[in-house]
């Protein structure tokens, strides 16, 4: 369902998390009134055909005093096709009984709270406040028995961060089961605490390949419990590409693409034997991630005297052309 979302950059926020940049990220640089929003939503709302979902994004809705709340939920527009809000907002917040305020005047189809990283030592260096995994639990519990479908949104390569880090928090986030999951890598952005750490030379963001290999490391926890992975890299707003906004790191528009590039060339890897031809089958939706983005698979493999021969199969499957004889198949929660 189409969702319209209205961005309100910082509120609720009680601080700055270091490499967050809201105005840079959604190109809105104030937060409009809800008489401003009301119009804005009735705007967008007459140019879609069908239902829609209004997302309240950009900052911690939830933690806005509840008055505040109730002016922007009394500015949606007024239609049978609004089928609800979604929301982005910080663990903290999540408290049922204002949750049960907002159900009052309408439904919410989706809560997402930026987790980011489970360890202290990184949510330290950002600025964030360290929660027991027990918290978190506690808040996916108060969501579940709401039943409202919990989102995860989730940064690797921060500050302090490390691949086993990284993969702890990936693998913590899919015990919550959460009904889809959010990752980018951390990207400098203008203005942030961290491009002050990045120009002292105190923080040094991952590459465009650190990142996508990180990213599709972790997708195997999600994969393996049918976690929906919801959207891989920042989106791409025109604001946040004009020049100067990105200072540095693992931006890419097509970070989705390389991620999923790198999730199958390590699965097909690990099914190899050596050098040689192999012999591969897949689902249709899955061989240009096989084949790579812009062909950088079939180069890696090729570069390791190993070249491929893909045809689509009910299911991944690969075999040494005459040896072994068998396929040798993906395990279970491999193919998404
Ligand atoms: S990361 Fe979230 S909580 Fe932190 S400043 Fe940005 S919007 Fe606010």
């Amino acid at each position: 369902m189409k969702i319209i979302p209205l961005f309100l950059p910082y509120a609720g926020c009680v601080r700055r998390c270091s490499y967050c940049q809201q105005h840079i990220a959604t190109g809105i640089s104030k937060i409009r009134s809800p008489a401003d929003a009301g119009e804005f939503l009735a705007k967008a709302a007459s140019g879609v055909k069908g239902d829609f979902l209004v997302g309240f994004y950009g900052g911690s809705f939830l933690a806005l005093p509840f008055e505040r709340i109730s002016e922007y939920l009394d500015a949606l527009p007024v239609s049978g096709r609004m089928k609800g809000i979604r929301i982005s907002t910080t663990a903290e917040s999540i408290e049922k009984a204002k949750i049960m305020k907002v159900m009052k005047k309408t439904r919410i189809s989706a809560i997402e709270i930026g987790i980011e990283s489970f360890n202290g030592d990184v949510l330290e260096k950002c600025g964030r406040p360290n929660h027991p995994f027990a918290f978190y639990r506690k808040k996916a519990g108060i969501l579940k028995g709401m039943k409202i479908p919990l989102h995860i949104h989730l940064l690797c390569g921060l500050p302090g961060d490390s691949k086993e880090k990284y993969l702890d928090t990936a693998r913590k986030a899919a015990r919550l089961a959460p009904a889809g999951v959010r990752i980018h890598p951390a990207i400098v952005l203008k203005g942030t605490a961290l491009a002050g750490l990045y120009a002292k030379g105190e923080y040094c963001p991952l590459d465009i390949g650190e990142a996508a290999d990180l990213t599709a490391l972790s997708l195997k926890y999600f994969i393996k419990k049918d976690i929906p992975v919801t959207r891989l890299g920042l989106f791409p707003d025109e604001n946040l590409l004009k020049k100067g906004n990105i200072i540095a790191g693992p931006f890419h528009p097509a970070f989705g693409s390389i991620v999923w590039s790198r999730y199958y060339r390590k699965m097909l890897e690990e099914r190899m034997h050596g050098p040689g031809r192999y012999m591969v089958y897949a689902p249709e939706g899955i061989i240009a991630h096989i084949i790579g983005f812009k062909k950088e698979n079939m180069e890696y493999f090729n570069a390791r005297g190993i070249t491929i021969e893909i045809k689509p199969g009910s299911r991944l499957s690969i075999r040494k052309k005459y040896f072994p004889t068998r396929p040798i198949f993906a395990k279970k929660g491999e193919i998404s």
